[in-house]
């Protein structure tokens, strides 16, 4: 059967062309491998495009006190101590030098007056740390590693979806999937596989993520014996449009409030000061005077609470509006018009310029804009190997946005373009060194792609099938009602057994049509990835029985003690959904004297 698909043979596949998928092709082919990347829409469509604010790296350019323990710090505490200590240091230690490899590369940063890569500050990192090319940093990071990718001569497969993993017993031997253009299928055999998929936003409605990010590489790493982490953790970014409807939730970048942009409520109140919270008392709460200082360029001031974690600004955003003190269309203010020239703004903001102008009619220079917690990154993840990225399952790795381990309960910002260079190098190398030392592809089982490729047909012999638009909408509704920001017991119960139903649904969906270009078609795969997702994602949250970064239980509103360094897995057992609780790894002695003394200071501070 497998002999009559269009069938490639790459030591390397990786499945995903944003910053991750693409990193990890150019480092992979350093080895003497074959490589090829597979991508749903066109190279350069990525998600990794829309990133605006920047890439978090201890360069120390604008602050040069500025190290890889201060970043190592900063991420372990934006993620309340859930990180993966090993992740989040070598995080740390590799960006600046993969940051100056995409620069060798061709990158071109916005530049220091003394020519340096410039940094821009951003919520929870404790020095000005974001490389950026104004807030257009995810195009010239896409644009530098396509033509990177171009010129290493690596393949390139593109509006090309993969749906399953195939298996050798217990390790990887390839992919299946679906050329777009005319819905004929195509098999990968191959040594070694990285998932690079990205996120998994459009579980929700109000998301700032695009139509591609459909959990595929979350469900088909669970199928093929992975397990996902910290699936509680979902990132709603404190602002995202909410005007007109037709954009809700397009992404309002955290650069604005980098860029000294303030929060306000329907009665002009810069309410931020309000929800400072305990934790962060005496380290983070500054007076209006002493926030308007560092907006000014004082770096020995505090930051103002609008840079505080995204998962404090989103949940205060969303008390103001439950509280009446919202802004015409069901969201608050924020304003940069007041606060930085015209001149200012549009060097520094450009995009947002552009984009408010022209999605809303707004002048962000002159007036401000209304925005809303949106649905933007899912810091859970599939479980990997720190050092090389690889999965519970031989041969599959993960890196990106669909990795977990490095972000914990609350990812920075800036921190995912640097998770992407640092840990697509390394997954890279490592499926690289893999697939050198094997001399012969996996087999693969011809029934196994013949089972496989049935089910990818049977949405056009269904006659009663469900409408995958339908079911997508109706899990939208679900996620937001009952996993969405604010959680407890109750809810998350009634949003599981509504996925359940959904799960059942989703396994009998129907499509009609050609298979050329057929979302409908499409819709019926991702679908499935979603639910399962959902799943993963209500389940992690009700045992989670605390609040802790962007997981916030209205039945449970702290932090317990006993779940500090505990994370959920969840893998697929029997085709069930198998839940175990384990200890996040500990740090090394050396950390955890650095996150000790961190701690220390600031209880004296
Ligand atoms: C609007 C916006 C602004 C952001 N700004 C920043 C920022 O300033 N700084 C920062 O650090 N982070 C930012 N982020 C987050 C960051 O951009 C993402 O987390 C990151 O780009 C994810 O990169 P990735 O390589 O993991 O995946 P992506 O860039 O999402 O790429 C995933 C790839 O996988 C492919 N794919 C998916 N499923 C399949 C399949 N089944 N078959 C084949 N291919 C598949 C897609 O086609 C795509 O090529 C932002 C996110 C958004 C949405």
């Amino acid at each position: 059967m497998s002999e009559s698909i269009d069938t490639h043979e790459l030591d390397v596949l990786v499945i995903g062309a944003g910053g991750a998928g693409l990193s990890a092709a150019i480092s992979a082919a350093e080895r003497d491998v074959s490589v090829g990347v597979v991508c749903k829409s066109l190279l350069g469509k990525a998600h990794t495009v829309m990133a605006e604010g920047g890439i978090a790296a201890a360069l120390g350019n604008v602050a040069p006190a500025d190290d890889w323990k201060s970043h190592f710090l900063d991420t372990m505490k934006g993620g309340w101590g859930l990180n993966d200590p090993r992740m989040a240091e070598i995080h740390a230690k590799e960006s600046p030098e993969r940051v100056r490899t995409l620069q060798e590369w061709g990158a071109l940063f916005d530049r220091t007056d003394d020519g340096k890569i410039s940094q821009r500050p951003f919520g929870g990192h404790r020095y000005d740390r974001l490389a950026h090319v104004g807030d257009r940093t995810g195009l010239e990071m896409i644009r530098t590693l396509q033509d990177k990718t171009v010129a290493e001569g690596i393949d390139v497969y593109q509006e090309c979806t993969t749906t399953h993993l195939l298996l050798d017993g217990d390790q990887v031997a390839g992919a299946l999937g679906v050329w777009r253009d005319d819905g004929s299928p195509i098999l990968f055999r191959s040594k070694a596989v990285i998932l690079a998929t990205g996120g998994l936003g459009q579980c929700y409605r109000i998301t700032s993520n695009s139509w591609e990010y459909t959990a595929d590489g979350h469900a088909m790493a669970l199928r093929a014996g992975a397990a996902l982490v910290d699936m509680a953790f979902v990132q709603f970014h404190p602002t995202g449009m909410v005007w007109p409807k037709s954009v809700q939730g397009t992404l309002v970048t955290e650069g604005v409030r980098g860029e000294g942009g303030i929060l306000l409520n329907s009665e002009d109140e810069r309410f931020m000061f309000d929800y400072v919270p305990d934790a962060y008392e005496g380290s983070v709460a500054p007076t209006v005077e002493e926030a308007d200082r560092w907006v000014a360029g004082d770096r020995d001031a505090r930051p103002p609470p609008e840079l505080l974690t995204r998962d404090v600004v989103a949940r205060a955003i969303l008390s103001e509006v439950s509280a009446g003190r919202g802004s015409p269309h069901g969201g608050v203010f924020l304003d940069i018009a007041n606060q930085r020239s015209t001149e200012y703004i549009q060097e520094k903001l450009p995009a947002m310029v552009h984009q408010f102008r022209e999605l809303a009619e707004i002048d962000i220079t002159e007036d401000p804009m209304e925005v809303f917690p949106t649905c933007h990154y899912m810091m859970g993840g599939i479980r990997v190997d720190p050092e090389t990225q690889e999965t519970a399952v031989p041969g599959l790795y993960a890196s990106g946005e669909v990795a977990g381990g490095l972000h914990g309960a609350n990812r920075l910002g800036g921190n995912s373009l640097s998770d992407l260079l640092v840990f697509g190098n390394r997954a890279g190398h490592a499926a690289g060194d893999r697939a050198e030392g094997m001399d012969t592809f996996p087999p693969i089982d011809d029934e196994d792609v013949t089972n496989k490729l049935n089910s990818l047909e049977a949405p056009f012999e269904r006659e009663d099938g469900t409408d995958p638009y339908a079911l997508h909408a109706e899990l939208q509704t679900v996620m937001e009602e009952y996993v969405g920001i604010m959680r407890d017991d109750d809810r998350l119960t009634t949003g599981i057994e509504r996925l359940e139903d959904l799960a059942e649904r989703a396994a009998n969906t129907a499509t009609d049509g050609s298979r050329a270009y057929n979302p409908g078609w499409e819709k019926c795969f991702a679908v499935r990835h979603l639910v399962e997702a959902g799943l993963a994602i209500a389940h992690a949250a009700r045992e989670r029985t605390e609040s802790r970064g962007a997981h916030t239980r209205i039945d449970y509103p702290e932090p317990d003690e006993e779940l500090e360094r505990v994370e959920f897995a969840i893998s697929l057992v029997g085709g069930e959904i198998d839940i175990a609780r384990e200890a996040v790894p500990a740090p090394r002695e050396e950390l955890r004297e650095m996150l000790q003394a961190d701690t220390g200071e600031e209880e004296t501070q």
